[in-house]
């Protein structure tokens, strides 16, 4: 089969590869429509391997080279004893597996369990024609929700727990630091979880044109934008964070739910003399949120067809997808793989 595979930086091949054997007790084979092209998976490809393991995996037993993509959606075409879906099911993928035996993984949290493993990153993932996954990370589409909205479902279910994270926006201005793809979905939960006001800090005029559109007050990142009670830090930049620990009112929470690549220095004094809250938001959960963002998504709450800015072929993965993602990220929101062609 085909698939989008990790050899290490700067080299991400679309090639053939080995498609997965039938699928063993409680998995599924899907066959994938669609898979995005996530932050980690262009961090993977500039810096990496960052995540990726270069030596086996304790829980999955991967190594680079594996198939990336960690926000899949497709059709279950072959399920192993017990997996209870049936073939022909739709379905988007959590992507998480964990040891299924610790404190985490009982309490429905494989993203905090020690041997996390995420599919794509970790063991062999949806940018390709087909994918072995546990049946646990697979929640049915309804009817109504097309492929597309079934692959946002898993970076919308990143800013469900992260708005969660923050307990009730409910009545509160909200200050969003990153209005890109993340940035806006957390915007758009956060508004309809009945935010008094949702404001897009970002240094790029095309970013806050796009979150303008979809209704967002916008703001710059500097002190003048206003400070806020709940701030979600979306930038993954030293720059962002220190703008959004700015923009947090006193006694107010940062949610940090950007990925960042090296330590940071944070003023604890500051910290303290307003009794703020720093918070981080890792991932999802199954129930908690991506099951939710499925939720937002049947009832309509969220916009995902603005967010879909690029849609590919499977066979020019790198040089339509990750390459201009890389040349000109601004221009640039969810770029879908579609790996049915
Ligand atoms: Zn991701
Ligand atoms: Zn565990």
């Amino acid at each position: 089969m085909l698939a989008a595979v990790y050899h290490g930086r700067h080299d991400i091949r679309v090639q053939e590869w080995p498609a997965p054997p039938n699928p063993p007790a409680g998995w599924v084979t899907v066959a994938i429509a669609y898979c995005g092209i996530c932050g980690t998976d262009i961090d993977e490809y500039l810096h990496g391997p960052v995540v990726i393991p270069t030596t086996t995996h304790p829980l999955t037993g991967a190594k680079a080279p594996l198939v990336l993509g960690h926000e899949g959606a497709g059709v279950v075409v072959a399920a192993g004893a017990g997996a209870g879906i049936d073939p022909g099911t739709r379905v988007g993928l959590e992507n998480s597996v964990g040891c299924g035996q610790c404190a985490a993984c009982l309490s429905g949290n494989r993203q905090l369990c020690p041997q996390y493993a995420v599919i794509g990153l970790m063991m062999d993932g949806a940018l390709a024609e087909t994918v072995n996954v546990p049946a646990s990370m697979c929640a049915e589409l309804p009817p109504s929700l097309p492929d597309e909205a079934g692959a946002l479902a898993e970076s919308l279910a990143v800013a469900v727990r992260a708005v969660r994270r923050a307990g009730s926006v409910a009545g509160v201005d909200v200050h969003v630091f990153g209005a890109g793809t993340i940035g806006l979905m957390a915007a758009q939960v956060a508004r309809s979880s009945g935010a008094h006001s949702v404001t897009l800090r970002d240094l790029s005029a095309a970013r806050l044109g796009r979150a303008a559109a979809m209704g967002f007050e916008v703001a710059p990142p500097s002190p003048d934008g206003g400070r806020a009670p709940v701030v979600f830090e979306c930038t993954g930049t030293a720059a962002g964070l220190a703008d959004s620990l700015s923009a947090t009112a006193r006694s107010g929470t940062t949610v940090v739910l950007g990925v960042h690549d090296r330590p940071r220095e944070i003023d604890l004094v500051a910290l303290l003399l307003d009794e703020r809250v720093i918070r981080a938001s890792l991932s999802h959960a199954m129930n908690d949120d991506y099951i939710p963002a499925i939720e937002l998504l049947r009832r309509g709450k969220v916009d995902f067809e603005s967010l879909i800015t690029d849609r590919v072929p499977l066979q020019g993965a790198v040089d339509r997808g990750f390459d201009p993602l890389v040349a000109d990220p601004e221009s640039h929101l969810k770029v879908l793989i579609d790996c049915r062609q």
